[in-house]
């Protein structure tokens, strides 16, 4: 057994945005790649339930991977869309301080992102931020020109054309349940294919599960005295609007613990939704939490404090997406954390943990940093 050529040289665990675009670039780097998916179709969890903003990296630590990953993944997914006939809107997005006490936040915001090498944030007054967005109420803002969205959809898609067309596969229906690692030669993974047990081996592994890290984390291979990190849920909840809403562009309050705040994203056809929030939850359930109507309540008070004009009953319960977050509640957020051999002590094999916002646009930065962990 431990002495035969594995099955294929690099697998990927988990076909959402990340996954794909690792498989793409392992793929397009020569190496025989296969996707191993639990869902029938790629980008069905986290990716499917985002908010589709292209981030410019604004709000995250100087060196950190956030920032690194968020600044050199924009150019690129832009480029990649154009070239791929993924639609793309460069909308720009305004932040807004709605009280003096937050001016600090918005000075803080742009200072982050100078060192992260965002040299388009332009610092806007009231009635500069006014002549962009009229009904937008506000003591200051910054806008960033270069934040925009995609079709999230449409990018798994075409990642899924550009890995066929380099050989690889998406092997569908298959929940990767153990890993073992055979010293110096290769990995076997157990798996379950529409319920049936089986065997697969690689001589590289990528583990991209998303929330499904929080059970495979447990039966990765490590060195003695490693601990992965442990993943925490927690669920956004997005409101759409029945109406049509003034904006032209997207529109966020200074940020909150665990998140952006209430703000409100287009979607490609122009129509307005808001959030998401942040409640920590224990559960994969993608179930909308609203019975006494509190949260509707609540985003109508935060969305009021910027934008004064909004109707509360055309607020209407849209969809649930889920963080998988590498800190708890209360404490502040953390990095993506990626473990390769110098964390968990394994040769050949790359664990992704906490891959939450801005994990769509540091996509294809990301893919790459990962491939060139295990060459
Ligand atoms: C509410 C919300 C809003 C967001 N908004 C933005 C945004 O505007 N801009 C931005 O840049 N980022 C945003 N993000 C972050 C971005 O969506 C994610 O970073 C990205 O989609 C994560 O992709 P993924 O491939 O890691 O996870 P997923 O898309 O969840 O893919 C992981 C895949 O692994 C599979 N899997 C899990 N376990 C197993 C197993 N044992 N065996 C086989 N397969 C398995 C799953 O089925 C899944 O398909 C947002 C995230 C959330 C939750």
């Amino acid at each position: 057994m431990t002495s035969r050529a594995p099955d294929i040289e690099t697998i990927v665990i988990g076909g959402g945005v990340i996954g794909m675009a690792i498989a793409v670039a392992c793929a397009k780097a020569g190496q025989n790649t296969a996707v191993i998916e639990r869902n029938s179709g790629c980008g069905q969890e986290i990716t499917s339930r985002s908010s589709e903003v292209i981030h410019a990296g604004l709000y995250y630590p100087a060196g950190s991977l956030k920032a690194l990953h968020c600044v050199a993944g924009k150019s690129r997914l832009y480029q990649f869309a154009n070239e791929n006939g993924v639609a793309v809107k460069r909308l720009g997005k305004l932040i807004v301080a709605t009280s003096h006490s937050e001016l600090p936040a918005l000075a803080d915001i742009a200072a982050k992102a100078k060192v992260n090498g965002v040299d388009d944030l332009q610092v806007l007054s009231p009635a500069q931020v006014c002549a962009l967005e009229p009904e937008v109420a506000c003591v200051g803002g910054l806008f960033s020109p270069s934040t925009g969205i995609i079709d999230s959809h449409a990018l798994v898609q075409s990642l899924e054309g550009h890995l066929s067309t380099s050989a690889g596969t998406v092997i569908f229906k298959t929940s990767v349940t153990a890993i073992t690692w055979h010293r110096d030669s290769h990995f076997e993974l157990d798996v379950l294919t529409s319920g049936t047990p089986a065997k697969v081996s690689a001589r590289n592994v990528i583990v991209a599960a998303g929330l499904g890290m929080a059970e495979l984390r447990s039966v990765l291979p490590h060195a003695p005295g490693y601990v992965a990190p442990d993943i925490q849920f927690a669920k956004g909840h997005y409101f759409t609007y029945q109406r049509r809403t003034p904006f032209q562009h997207l529109v966020y309050p200074v940020p909150v613990a665990g998140g952006l705040g209430i703000h409100v994203t287009l979607d490609l056809q122009g129509r307005a939704r808001f959030g998401p929030d942040v409640a920590w939850t224990d559960t994969i359930d993608y179930g909308f939490d609203d019975k006494d109507g509190a949260r509707q309540a609540e985003f109508e008070r935060a969305v009021r404090t910027y934008w004064p004009g909004v109707s509360a009953s055309s607020l209407v319960q849209g969809y649930v997406g889920i963080r998988p977050k590498t800190s708890r509640a209360g404490e502040p957020a953390r990095d993506f954390e990626i473990h390769g051999p110098r964390e968990h002590g394994i040769p050949r094999m790359v664990a992704l943990y906490g891959i939450e916002s801005p994990g769509l646009t540091a996509c294809l930065s990301l893919a790459d940093y990962c491939c060139g962990m295990i060459a």
